[in-house]
């Protein structure tokens, strides 16, 4: 579904992805873990065209969806772009949400802009995934209101309610206190379970073996190891860097 090849992007004279490849398919999910500063919450960006790159190619289902330059960029309406964005919806570490905008107005924003649905149709669609996501008492609340692991949620809801191809998460329990972790992990849990294809960038390794069919170790810009997570684990015995990130958290 989603196919990365030979991906390079630098900063001025920093390079940060030094050809990155990898695919996801169809209803898998893949974990991105690695030391700080090797480059995955900009490889996530390249796939929701946060970002532009250099060299490489980004396709989803086949059809090439990242720009290599600004010009590129320029060309593309914003509206275009929306469009292209709700295929891989990104849930952000830092929430993201419009404070000014109530739960479920932050969920029908994209639905009625990019998706042309009705005032009445994308609030039935906020509705039904907000209570998903345990928040059918706050669908009217403004961020403000909420908790930091409700607010995560929202983040999911409105991604999700696009019915992207891909869901992708950039490390979003970081921001949170650790007794609301979980409960951002459990909806990302279930929605695995239900078949989202997912590319996840996190911290949370634990989650990542259990969740995951596959986890990919990014280090300086390159992938330096993958496979399914038992695999991946094994290979700390041979790959030293893998090793010394592992150690972290054992
Ligand atoms: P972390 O786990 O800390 O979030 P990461 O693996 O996600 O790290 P990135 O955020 O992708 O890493 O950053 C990779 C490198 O690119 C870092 O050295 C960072 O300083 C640099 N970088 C990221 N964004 C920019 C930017 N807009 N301008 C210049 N340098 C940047």
């Amino acid at each position: 579904l989603l196919k990365i090849e030979g991906l390079q992007k630098s900063f001025g004279q920093i390079d940060v992805l030094k050809g990155i490849s990898m695919t996801v398919r169809k209803g898998e999910v893949v974990s991105i873990i690695g030391p700080s500063g090797s480059g995955k919450t900009t490889l996530l960006r390249c796939v929701n065209f946060l970002e532009t790159y250099e060299h490489g190619s980004i396709q989803i289902a086949g059809q090439e969806v990242g720009f290599r330059d600004s010009s590129n960029r320029q060309r593309r309406g914003e509206t275009d772009l929306a469009r292209m964005r709700a295929e891989t919806g990104m849930v952000f570490q830092s929430f993201n949400l419009f404070p000014h905008l109530t739960a479920a107005q932050n969920v029908m924003l994209g639905l009625v802009k990019v998706r042309k649905k009705s005032k009445q149709e994308a609030r039935e669609i906020a509705e039904h995934w907000l209570t998903r996501v345990g928040l059918d008492h706050r669908i009217d609340n403004l961020p403000s209101e909420l908790s930091g692991g409700q607010q995560q949620r929202v983040g999911i809801a409105r991604a999700v309610a696009m019915e992207p191809k891909i869901l992708l998460l950039d490390e979003i329990t970081s921001a949170l206190d650790p007794e609301l972790v979980n409960e951002v992990l459990d909806v990302v849990r279930q929605l695995t379970e239900e078949g989202m294809t997912m590319l996840m960038v996190t911290h949370e390794i634990a989650f990542a073996r259990d969740a995951s069919n596959r986890i990919v170790f990014m280090d300086d810009g390159k992938v330096s190891a993958e496979g399914p997570p038992k695999e991946l684990m094994a290979q700390a015995g041979s790959n030293e860097r893998l090793d010394a990130f592992l150690s972290r958290f054992r």
